[in-house]
C-alpha cells in the first residue's frame, strides 16, 4: 500500500457507517457489537477528536466497542469521555491477536466522576503501569441501564494516530533541522487524520500531539499574572501543584516599568518550564476603553504606547524561556456585555491607532508566536474567521508569521469560514470542524489537503521553532526559581501600588494604631480577578497579615467597629475590593453600601485612608471626605507585604495610573454601550434574543479613547492617565532635545534632569508626550510616546534620554492606508502625569 492511500484510509470508516470488519488488515477501524440502531454518529465518532459527534447505543445489552490499533504500540492510558448514558459496569481489554484479550481496567458500580466533571464531560482515565503492547482495544460494557454514549476514546492522551512507524533519519525528527524544513517533512508524512487533528485543540487545554513521530500532546495554561492550573482538565500532565500569583497586568502596567514586565513574563517561563506548560495563555492586551469592562485587570492599558511597551517585554521574558506567549484578545474586546455577539464598530483609523499597536509591536518587536483571536466581532465578521482581519491586516499588514488560535467555544461559530481564513487553531475543540473537511475531503482530496497544511504550518513551525516537541514536556530543575517570583511578585506589587490622595496620612507611623475594615474578602481575598485570568496562588499574605507582620498588636481588623473603636483609632484603613472577573462587565460606581460606610467612617474619624482591590478606576463621592486614597489593582498572592511596605513607607509608591479615572462614568465615551431597552444591562447572561444576532457597540469616539477623550471633550476627571504620588517631590527641568528637526531618517532623543527634592528615596515616572501643532485631521491634544522610571535618593539628581521616531508623529492616513506624519511643528511635553506638563520644546518634522 503507498502512502498516500494509507494516508487517506482514515476516511473510509467513517464513510462505512457502522463498520464492521475484522481486526486484521484493518488500520483504525471501529467495530460494535450493539444490534440496536445507532443514533447520531458512526462508532468512528469516538475516535474523531469531535465532541460535537458522539456513538449512542440505545439498547441496554451487553456491547462491545472494539479499536484496531493497526499496528503493535505500547499502551500506556485509555481515557474515556462519556456522554449522558455510561454503563454501570465496564471492562477495557488490551489484544495483540485479536483473539485472546487480557483485561487492563474493570468498573463495577460505576458511576462517573462528577466532581471532575469539566462543563458537560466525563472522563475517566485508566492508567497502565507498566505499558502493554497491544494491537487492538476492547471496550465491553456488561451492564447498563438504557445504553451507552461515548463521546471520545484516547489512547496514551491522544487519539489513536498509530500507522506506519517513521524511520529515525526523518527530517522532522532533526532537532538541528530548520524547523521549515522539518514542517515541510512533517506534512509529507502526516496522515489527513493526524492533519485534523492539529486543526484543533483537545481536552479544553492541549494541542494535540501526533504519537507516531513521538509529539506529545503540548499543554496550554492561561494567563498574563502566571499559571491557572487546572488539575481537573491537566490530570497527569502538570507536574506542580501550585504556581505563583503575580500582580495582574493592570498592575503590571501601573509599574511603568517594562522591565518588570520582561522579570515577570521570564518568571511565568519559568514556571510553564516546571509544570509541562508549553504556550501561555498571555499576555491581554486590549485596551481599556470603559473602567467598567470585567477584564480590564488582565489588560494593560487605555494606552497604546503603554500596554506596547510592556507587552513586548512580558512576551520577550515568557518567549525566553522557550514558551509559546499568546497575545489576546485579537482585537477589539474591550468589554464583556454579550461578548461572542458583540459587534465592534470601528473606523479605520482608530483600528491602527488605538487597538492595534500592542498587537503590532507584539509582532515586530518581541516575535510573538501565537495569537488569540477574540470573542466579538469586528464591523460585521467574527473575529476567530475573518479573512481580513487574521490574513490581510495580521500577516500582510503586521507581517506575523506564528500561529492563531481561537478563543474558547463561541470564538468560532461558522465552521465552513475557517479553512483559508488564516485561523489556525479551534479551541478548545473540533466542533463540527472535522465533519465540515471530511465533507470537502470528499469533494476535493488534493485541494482540501493543501488548505489543511495551510492551516496547520503555521502550528507546527512555531512548535519546532520553541523546541516544544523536542524536550521533556516538564523540567523539575525549574522548580527551584520558584522562591525568586515570590520577591519579583512583591517587588512588581510595590511597584504598582498608586497613591491617589495624600493629605499628609501616609506612611503610617510606628505606634498609630490601625483599625482596618470593610468587607473581610476584601481585606484577605484581594490578590486577583475572576475567570480564566484567576491564579490561585499559594502562601498568600493578605492586608490584614502584612500590616500585622509591620505594625503588629497596634493593627485590629474588625468588619463591624463600634463607634467607639472607630473614634478612638489614630487611623482607619477602609478596604474594597471590585468583583472585575471574566465574562460580565460591572458598574463604575461602587455599591451604595460602601459608599455609606466610608461616608460614615468619615464622619466620625477624619483619618480614614480607603484602599482599593480593583482592576481599573472607580467612583469616589466620598473623596473629599477621606484623607487618603490608594489604587491597590489587584496584587497577586504577596498583595499584604507589598501593600504594607508602601502604607509603612518602608517603599515610597511609584506606580502611575495606566487608565483615567474618571467623575462620573455618564462622561465616559463608551457610557452607554451595554443599554439594553434603555437601561444598562450588567449581568453576565445575555438579554434576550441576543443569541441569534450581534449587537452593533460603535466606537464612535474614534481615536478619542482615556484622557484622549477626557482631554479633548473638557470632560471633569478625578485623576487622570499617569498619575500617582510619591512621599517624596521631583522637580523634572532641563529638557534638551538632540536636534532641532527630525525625519524619517533622523530619529532624536529627548533628555530632562529629574531631581528628587524632598527627604526620602522614591521614584518619578517621566512622561514624554508629543502635540501636533496643525495637522489636518482632529488629533488628540496630546499622546504617550516615550516614559521613563527613575530611582532618586533625596537631593539626587539624574538626567534620563528618551528615543523618539518619526512613526511617533504620525496618524493613519486613510487615503493612503498607511502611517503619515506631517511635516511642520510638534511640540513635546514632559511631565509627570498626562495633565501635569513640567518642560516643553518645540521640534520640526521634515
Ligand atoms: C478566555 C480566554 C482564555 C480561554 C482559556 C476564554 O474564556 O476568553 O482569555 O484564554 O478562555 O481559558
Amino acid at each position: 500500500m503507498n502512502n498516500t492511500s494509507l494516508r487517506y484510509q482514515f476516511l473510509r470508516p467513517v464513510l462505512l457507517a457502522a463498520a464492521v470488519a475484522s481486526l486484521s488488515g484493518r488500520i483504525f477501524a471501529v467495530e460494535t457489537s450493539a444490534s440496536s440502531p445507532l443514533i447520531g454518529s458512526t462508532p468512528m465518532a469516538i475516535l474523531d477528536g469531535d465532541s460535537s459527534t458522539t456513538w449512542v447505543s440505545q439498547s441496554n445489552e451487553p456491547q462491545e466497542i472494539t479499536i484496531d490499533l493497526g499496528n503493535r504500540w505500547p499502551i500506556r492510558s485509555v481515557e474515556i469521555e462519556w456522554g449522558k448514558k455510561y454503563p454501570l459496569e465496564y471492562e477495557v481489554q488490551l489484544t495483540t491477536d485479536g483473539k485472546t484479550w487480557r483485561t487492563v481496567a474493570h468498573s463495577v458500580d460505576f458511576k462517573p466522576n462528577n466532581s471532575k466533571v469539566w462543563f458537560k464531560f466525563k472522563f475517566t482515565v485508566h492508567k497502565i503501569d507498566p505499558a502493554i503492547e497491544a494491537t487492538g482495544l476492547r471496550i465491553r460494557s456488561l451492564k447498563t441501564t438504557n445504553g451507552v454514549e461515548m463521546v471520545d476514546v484516547r489512547i496514551n492522551g491522544l487519539y489513536p494516530f498509530c500507522y506506519e512507524h517513521v524511520p529515525s533519519g526523518a527530517v522532522c525528527l532533526n532537532k538541528s533541522a530548520a524547523p521549515e524544513a522539518r514542517v515541510n517533512d512533517l506534512l509529507s508524512r502526516m496522515t489527513i487524520r493526524e492533519k485534523v487533528g492539529m486543526v484543533a485543540g483537545f481536552n479544553f487545554f492541549f494541542f494535540s500531539g501526533i504519537e507516531r513521530f513521538g509529539f506529545e500532546p503540548v499543554l496550554l495554561n492561561d494567563a498574563t499574572s502566571g499559571l491557572n492550573l487546572r488539575p481537573e482538565v491537566e490530570r497527569e500532565r502538570s507536574s506542580i501543584s501550585q504556581s505563583t500569583s503575580f500582580p495582574l497586568a493592570a498592575a503590571l502596567a501601573a509599574t511603568w516599568q517594562p522591565e518588570l514586565a520582561y522579570e515577570m513574563g521570564k518568571a511565568i517561563g519559568e514556571e510553564c518550564r516546571a509544570a509541562g506548560t508549553g504556550v501561555l495563555l498571555g499576555p491581554g492586551v486590549n485596551i481599556h476603553r470603559t473602567s467598567t469592562c470585567g477584564r480590564n485587570f488582565e489588560y494593560m492599558s487605555e494606552d497604546p504606547w503603554l500596554a506596547s511597551r510592556m507587552a513586548v517585554q512580558h512576551i520577550k521574558g515568557v518567549q525566553g524561556q522557550k514558551i509559546i506567549a499568546t497575545i489576546k484578545h485579537f482585537i477589539a474586546n474591550n468589554n464583556e456585555f454579550v461578548r461572542t455577539r458583540c459587534n465592534a464598530v470601528i473606523d479605520e483609523r482608530t483600528l491602527h491607532e488605538i487597538y492595534l499597536p500592542a498587537f503590532a509591536a507584539a509582532v515586530q518587536e518581541a516575535n510573538v508566536r501565537a495569537i488569540m483571536s477574540s470573542y466579538n466581532w469586528l464591523n460585521g465578521a467574527k473575529c476567530g474567521e475573518d479573512k481580513v482581519l487574521l490574513t490581510d491586516i495580521l500577516r500582510g499588514e503586521l507581517g506575523y508569521t506564528g500561529m492563531v488560535m481561537s478563543d474558547w467555544g463561541d470564538g468560532t461559530e461558522n465552521m465552513t469560514k475557517i479553512l483559508g481564513s488564516g485561523q489556525n487553531m479551534v479551541m478548545p475543540g473540533l466542533k463540527g470542524l472535522g465533519q465540515h473537511i471530511r465533507a470537502l475531503l470528499e469533494k476535493n482530496p488534493a485541494g482540501t489537503e493543501k488548505q489543511l497544511d495551510a492551516m496547520i504550518a503555521p502550528t507546527l513551525r512555531v512548535l519546532f521553532e520553541m523546541g516544544t516537541w523536542d524536550r521533556k514536556a516538564s523540567d523539575p530543575a525549574f522548580k527551584n526559581t520558584f522562591a525568586g517570583h515570590k520577591i519579583t511578585a512583591r517587588t512588581i506589587g510595590e511597584s504598582a501600588i498608586t497613591l491617589l490622595k495624600n493629605d499628609q496620612i501616609l506612611p503610617l507611623v510606628k505606634g498609630q494604631s490601625i483599625l482596618i475594615t470593610g468587607d473581610s474578602s476584601a481585606v484577605t481575598n484581594a490578590g486577583s480577578g475572576g475567570g480564566s485570568g484567576h491564579v490561585k496562588g499559594y502562601d498568600h499574605i493578605n492586608f490584614y497579615d502584612g500590616l500585622k507582620a509591620v505594625f503588629g498588636s497596634a493593627v485590629k481588623y474588625d468588619a463591624n467597629p463600634s463607634d467607639e473603636a472607630v473614634k478612638q483609632a489614630d487611623r482607619i484603613l477602609y478596604f474594597f475590593k471590585m468583583s472585575d472577573s471574566e465574562g460580565t462587565d460591572r458598574p463604575f460606581d461602587l455599591s451604595e453600601k460602601i459608599n455609606q460606610q466610608i461616608q460614615a467612617l468619615a464622619a466620625k474619624n477624619p483619618n480614614v485612608i480607603v484602599i482599593a482591590s480593583s482592576g481599573t478606576a472607580f467612583g469616589t463621592p466620598w473623596l473629599d471626605s477621606v484623607k487618603g486614597l490608594v489604587h491597590g489593582y489587584f496584587l497577586g498572592q504577596e498583595y499584604g507585604e507589598a501593600m504594607a511596605n508602601v502604607l509603612s513607607g518602608t517603599v515610597s509608591p511609584s506606580g502611575k495610573l495606566p487608565f483615567t479615572m474618571e467623575k462620573s462614568f455618564e462622561d465616559s465615551p463608551a457610557h452607554g454601550y451595554n443599554l439594553v431597552d434603555g437601561s444598562l444591562w450588567w449581568p453576565s447572561k445575555f438579554p434576550p434574543n441576543v443569541k441569534t444576532h450581534t449587537i452593533d457597540v460603535p466606537y464612535s469616539e474614534g481615536v478619542f479613547v482615556g484622557y484622549r477623550w477626557y482631554e479633548a471633550k473638557q470632560k471633569p476627571f478625578n485623576f487622570p492617565f499617569g498619575f500617582g504620588l510619591s512621599y517624596t517631590t521631583f522637580e523634572i527641568s532641563n529638557m534638551k532635545v538632540s536636534a532641532t528637526t527630525i525625519s524619517k531618517e533622523k530619529p532624536v532623543t529627548v533628555s530632562v534632569t529629574v531631581k528628587n527634592t524632598g527627604k526620602t528615596a522614591g521614584a518619578e515616572v517621566v512622561q514624554l508626550y508629543v502635540h501636533d501643532d496643525a495637522a489636518s485631521v482632529e488629533r488628540p491634544y496630546r499622546e504617550l510616546k516615550g516614559f521613563q522610571k527613575v530611582f532618586l535618593q533625596p537631593g539626587e539628581s539624574k538626567t534620563i534620554t528618551m528615543p523618539l521616531d518619526w512613526k511617533s508623529l504620525a496618524f493613519w492616513d486613510v487615503k493612503t492606508h498607511a502611517w503619515l506624519a506631517e511635516p511642520g511643528a510638534f511640540t513635546l511635553l514632559v511631565g509627570n502625569s498626562s495633565r501635569n506638563e513640567q518642560c516643553r520644546a518645540q521640534i520640526d518634522y521634515k
